[in-house]
């Protein structure tokens, strides 16, 4: 009797087998309905073979194989070996996360088939500028595996760039997938993409659709009639029989790389699936990560530069600073700056205040005991919420209402301390009553629908003043804005993250770039206390080359990334004493000593070390070498395993850690 080899979505490192009276080679890559401990699950059968590890006997008989779907092919399968072992996570799981959940329902919904885009009204293309045709012509579809970087300084045309590339990989009868950071930030690159190619299937995939939604979409790549995916990071995985073209937009963005469950980077599986596939990348960006820019400067990837904004008329912002130190500032607003919007007011013009922090205030606070609203939960603060009365943690959720009193003390004159997008906006509601603002952050946007209504109305000149978050430095065009301020930047100058700088610096490029998009000069004010600092002079010369230089000579002298290759063990528990007793048993495993070019440090608590009553450690390891470190990574994870721990503890490695 044959035997099935199934990927069980388990967080376990091997496959399962079960007996099948009949089933081929050619079954694998289908479903299966297995037992499983006293229910039933759906799993994907990997291989077809005639013996076991197990004891025949002992093998339990598989269900139904499904077959209303073709077998997923082997280059999926090579696909989630390769980002299995690279981040040491369970095959079953690569393999079945990336499938729609209505594909490993047991109790499947009827589903009808994919619905051709609706044909809109093509809209003519613009002559291409000199640099956008120097880009393209580096890139040749039909030679195979290549990465190429395009660095584009903000309204450069990179777009455009991916659109005529896009249009020749379709006229090769190709399909092309096209990965964004957060599709709902951004609905007007849909937009272009469907209206640039109207009797195109384009399909979305990215998680706020419906289910059903989802998976028709995937159906309709995984057949191969839809020829343009346009997705977020799990559409990476989407199997495309066609595929000869992976963009990455905004590749710099950290929203590509998962942080829970299987954390992977999108960018970086996509570069693997492109050179397993013999096609082209292209990773766009006006501020690309460090990692991108280092492997275009030592010439892995090949480097095409856009330097002037596309539309002749638009220029690039003025980029000034405001030494806060010489200033007056009401609420934190420099008088320069309140001058600035007031001009702007007058001449009908749009402004844009950016405060990278959501909330009223970030803490509320005792004068007269000290106390401070913390989260119970969290080693963090509960953020003030005025809006609707509450505190709440912006790390775990946990809520409740504003106290009147301080909780410890009685003292009744309890004060809101620092400042987030909402006092920021009714204070300045009070100082421009005239002014109609319009308040964007994670509060006031919650849906995608939401959004399509608050660009509409920005469109629509709706707004004289928008006060808001890193949502809205996002690929967003509003003509009207002529000026960007920055508050608070400061902050993340001297952050413990070593990455902070890098990206502080890319946030303040994208919103910057928001000004002056159209036929209107835009000027940029950054208050500061740091006015010699060599980010900021970096931003006033629109110099990301030399600002990533710096960072790079520094990241090598310090050993950091790119420059090492790490990979982080963390554990969680309730108390932080078996947290780092576990993760020194892990650094104290004998396997360590055999690879020596492997560094392992000591155990830290996290920077947030308690998340939601769970006390969080982190053990980092590190090799100069790549290789090495993923020869060492499995065989340390198989160690790890074998170590007792209490029963609530939790740990999982994260390869190429983003956050510390
Ligand atoms: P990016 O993606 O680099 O920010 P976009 O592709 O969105 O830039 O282009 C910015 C603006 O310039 C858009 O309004 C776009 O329509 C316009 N544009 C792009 N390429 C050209 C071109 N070759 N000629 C004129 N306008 C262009
Ligand atoms: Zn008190
Ligand atoms: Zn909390």
């Amino acid at each position: 009797m044959p035997v099935l080899r199934v990927a069980l979505d388990l967080p376990l490192h091997r496959l399962f087998d079960y007996l099948a009276s009949t089933a081929l080679s050619a079954d694998v890559g289908l479903r299966v309905r297995v037992p499983f401990g006293r229910g039933e699950r759906i799993g994907v059968i990997v291989e077809v073979c005639e013996n076991s590890e197990w004891p025949i006997e002992q093998l339990k008989p598989a269900g139904e194989i499904l077959r209303d779907l073709p077998p997923l092919p082997p280059d999926f399968f090579a696909l989630c070996a390769f980002a299995s072992n690279y981040y040491q996570a369970p095959f079953g799981e690569v393999v079945l996360q990336g499938l729609p959940v209505g594909l490993k329902r047991l109790d499947p919904p009827d589903r009808r088939k994919a619905r051709a885009s609706r044909p809109s009204e093509a809209i003519a293309k613009p002559e291409l500028t000199l640099e956008q045709m120097t880009a393209l012509a580096a890139i040749d579809l039909a030679a195979g595996f290549s990465t190429h970087l395009l660095h584009g300084v903000t309204g450069s045309g990179k777009t455009e760039v991916y659109l005529r590339l896009i249009e020749r990989a379709l006229d090769a009868g190709q399909q092309v997938l096209l990965l964004v950071p957060e599709i709902n930030l951004t609905p007007q690159l849909e937009g272009r993409v469907r209206a640039r190619f109207p009797d195109t299937g384009v399909v979305s995939l990215h998680s706020e659709l419906a289910e059903a939604a989802r998976e028709r979409n995937w159906r309709a790549a995984f057949a191969g009639e839809a020829s343009i995916v346009l997705g977020t990071r799990l559409s990476i995985f989407t199997p495309m029989p066609r595929l000869g073209l992976i963009v990455i937009d905004e590749e710099h963005d950290a929203s590509f790389k998962q942080q829970d469950g299987m954390r992977y980077s999108a960018r970086d599986v996509g570069v693997f699936r492109a050179h397993q596939l013999g096609i082209p990348i292209l990773l766009g960006s006006a501020t690309p990560s460090l990692e991108s820019w280092a492997n275009a400067q030592s010439k892995r990837y090949g480097l095409l530069t856009l330097k002037e904004r596309a539309n002749p008329e638009a220029t690039l912002p003025t980029v000034n600073l405001l030494d806060t130190r010489k200033m007056l500032l009401k609420e934190g607003v420099s008088e320069r700056l309140i001058a600035a919007i007031k001009e702007r007011l007058a001449r009908g013009e749009q402004s844009l205040i950016f405060l990278n922090r959501r909330g009223y205030a970030p803490v509320l606070a005792c004068m007269a005991c000290g106390w401070v609203s913390r989260c119970t939960r969290c080693a963090a603060n509960m953020v003030l919420h005025l809006a609707d009365r509450r505190l709440r943690c912006h790390h775990c959720g946990f809520e409740h209402r504003i106290p009147k009193a301080c909780p410890t003390c009685g003292n009744q004159d309890i004060h809101p301390f620092g400042r987030g997008t909402q006092r920021l906006e009714s204070w300045l509601q009070e100082e421009f009553p005239e002014a109609r603002i319009l308040r964007v952050d994670r509060d006031s946007v919650k849906s995608r629908k939401q959004w399509e209504v608050m660009l509409e109305r920005i469109h629509g000149g709706e707004a004289d003043i928008l006060v808001g978050t890193q949502m809205l430095a996002k690929g967003h065009d509003f003509p009207k804005l002529t000026l960007v301020g920055a508050l608070g930047a400061d902050a993340a100058l001297f952050a413990a993250d070593w990455r902070a700088p890098e990206r502080l610096f890319a946030q303040l490029m994208q919103v910057a770039g928001r000004a002056g998009r159209a036929e209107l000069k835009g000027e940029v004010l950054i208050q500061t206390q740091y006015p010699d600092h060599p980010l900021y002079a970096a931003l006033v010369a629109h110099d990301y080359p030399g600002f990533a230089e710096t960072l790079l000579k520094e990241r090598e002298q310090a050993g950091f990334p790119p420059y090492a290759f790490q990979a982080m063990l963390r554990a969680e528990a309730p108390d932080m004493a078996d947290s780092i007793a576990f993760l020194n048993a892990a650094a104290a495993l004998p396997v360590i000593a055999e690879h020596p070019n492997v560094m392992i440090y000591d155990p830290i608590p996290m920077k947030l070390s308690r998340l939601a009553n769970l006390e969080r450690g982190q053990l980092l390891s590190e090799s100069p070498s790549r290789p090495a470190l993923q020869a060492f990574l499995p065989r340390w994870r198989e160690a790890i395993e074998t170590l007792k721990s209490p029963s609530k503890l939790r740990w999982h490695i994260e390869v190429d850690p983003l956050e510390f």
